[in-house]
């Protein structure tokens, strides 16, 4: 999306932001703001709080860092305590933010912290007691690293809640209302979400003040035309078990030679798939690598380094992997499952056809799926073109299925979501969400952060004769195999440094 498609055009010029931030977005290579940045930015730098419903690739990142950039820009911060805090749902999306401020900051001196789970506490609390400009936090870590002493939020003056409805999904927010009574009443708070439901409204009334309210629709209709297809399988002529999943196989393989992908995401919805998939693309010659939720952070960082310079053709991956790349050139998104949640496939299949290229998406099913696809389809407005099993896939260019589902289906998930708290969460222990210090448990929020939640039994039952998939499975533990969370909308270079802290200046 650009500022033309917005109602008063504007250039990053006329937003109130520095010379130095300016020659910052000049190299990134920006010309105009996204709606999100034309409206966000000029109300951040008066301090007006804000309550954004915009999701990934809308540039709502550069919205807030932009604007932060510059509030930031006079003053100095004190040993353990941070002038502003971002709150973000996963450690990929954290770091992807961290980037952002490498990336817009490039001409200022700001230094910031990275507090995310699977990294070294001492080493974080060595960078917190230096003092840090911008402290980019999962909620669990921060709460942790404030239980042991090694920060105060009282001088925190910009405080962003980030990607707010993932939040409430991974049972985050009793951790974020807990986080937002530690800071101080004066301060300018951001809250963005994808989806607006009711808990995150209610979110949104406690603790911003006299927020200005901007939705914005759709991201980037300059998002380029993706050729799906759909190719359905009949019953398998051997009743082995197993026989279905080496059909599905069979079937990939025969996609791929067909299509000759550059490259290619494989989407499988559990990981053992992932981990079966990857070993029979190997078998068969394939230059294949797997990443999933269960992988080391250190070995899906170098996963994800060799599949973006194209040592590796194929990522077989979770949904772990959906919302976190950005390859401007992956030609194929191949679902080896049909994802359970229609808004999987959305953001499965935005992953090709990036930056205005041809991007292919094709999906394998089964008669079993019908319901999943009918939720698709729905979803996205249209049906998938059937391709016939025995020929190679026609292009069938359609629309882009961007990287969002359309507005009235964006909230029904979420207002699920309310109703049934992650289990483990504090609404279901009955923690108290206004409690200034909180209570010490630093071991399982560490897990909890990993691991958010610990089984999706109720929603299944609650699924139960509604003919709509159960939700989505946020454990990536071998135990309870579900589908996992997404990432953010990219790959960080971040990611794709050597592991180390996780922190440094910007
Ligand atoms: P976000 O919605 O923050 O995840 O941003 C999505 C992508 O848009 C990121 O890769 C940004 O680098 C890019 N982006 C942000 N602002 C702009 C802009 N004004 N013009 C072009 N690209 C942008």
């Amino acid at each position: 999306m650009t500022a033309t498609e917005h109602p008063g055009y504007m250039t990053f010029s006329d937003l109130g932001l520095s010379e130095d931030v300016l020659r910052a977005i000049a190299d990134a290579g920006y010309s105009e703001p996204t709606p999100i940045q034309a409206e966000a930015i000029p109300y951040v730098l008066m301090g007006r709080d804000i309550c954004g419903c915009a999701q990934t690739g809308t540039g709502k990142t550069a919205s807030f860092t932009l604007p932060m950039i510059d509030i930031l820009a006079a003053g100095r911060a004190k040993a353990r305590m941070p002038r502003s805090l971002i709150l973000e749902p996963t450690r990929e999306l954290a770091a992807q933010v961290a980037e952002a401020f490498d990336t817009y900051g490039k001409h200022h001196k700001l230094s910031k912290a990275l507090l995310i789970g699977g990294e070294n506490l001492s080493d974080q609390a060595k960078v917190l007691n230096r003092g840090v400009d911008v402290l980019i936090a999962t909620p669990g870590r921060l709460i942790d690293m404030f239980e042991r002493g090694h920060l105060l939020l009282n001088d925190v003056k910009v405080f962003v809640i980030d990607e707010s409805d993932r939040m409430l999904d991974m049972g985050f927010i009793p951790d974020v209302e807990r986080i937002a009574a530690m800071l101080p009443p004066l301060r300018t708070t951001l809250l963005f979400s994808a989806t607006m439901p009711p808990a995150i409204r209610k979110l949104a009334e406690r603790f911003l003040m006299n927020p200005k309210e901007i939705t914005v629709a759709r991201p980037s209709t300059t998002a380029a035309t993706i050729t799906q297809g759909l190719l359905m399988l009949g019953r398998p002529k051997d009743r082995k078990p197993g026989a279905d999943q080496k059909m599905k196989r069979e079937a990939l393989r025969k996609l791929i030679k067909a299509e000759q992908p550059r490259n290619a995401l494989i989407f499988c919805n559990r990981k053992r798939d992932v981990d079966i998939v990857h070993r029979s693309l190997c078998r068969h010659g394939l230059d294949a690598a797997r990443l999933h939720g269960d992988m080391a952070q250190s070995v899906r960082m170098e996963t994800l380094a060799s599949f973006k310079n194209g040592e590796v053709k194929y990522m077989v991956c979770s949904d772990v992997a959906a919302r976190g790349l950005d390859i401007p050139e992956m030609s194929h998104v191949f679902n080896f499952d049909v994802p359970t949640h229609a808004e999987d496939y959305v953001h499965r299949i935005g992953r090709t056809g990036r930056a205005g290229r041809e991007g292919r998406a094709f999906t394998i099913a089964t008669s079993e799926d019908r319901k999943y696809l009918r939720a698709i389809e729905h979803t996205i407005g249209k049906p998938i073109p059937l391709m016939d099993g025995d020929t190679p896939p026609k292009p069938v260019v359609d629309e882009p299925a961007v990287d969002e589902p359309a507005a009235d289906e964006k909230k029904a998930p979420s207002e699920n979501k309310e109703a049934r708290p992650a289990k483990g969460s504090d609404e279901n222990n009955g923690g108290s969400s206004d409690t200034q210090r909180p209570k010490r448990e630093p071991r399982q929020r560490r897990q909890r952060e990993e691991k958010p939640r610990q089984s999706n039994e109720p929603a299944k039952e609650a699924a139960k004769g509604t003919g709509r998939p159960p939700k989505r499975d946020d454990n990536d533990t071998p135990k309870n195999d579900g589908p996992v969370k997404g990432l953010g909308d990219h790959v960080p270079a971040f990611l794709m440094r050597d592991p180390g802290t996780g922190t440094g200046s910007a």
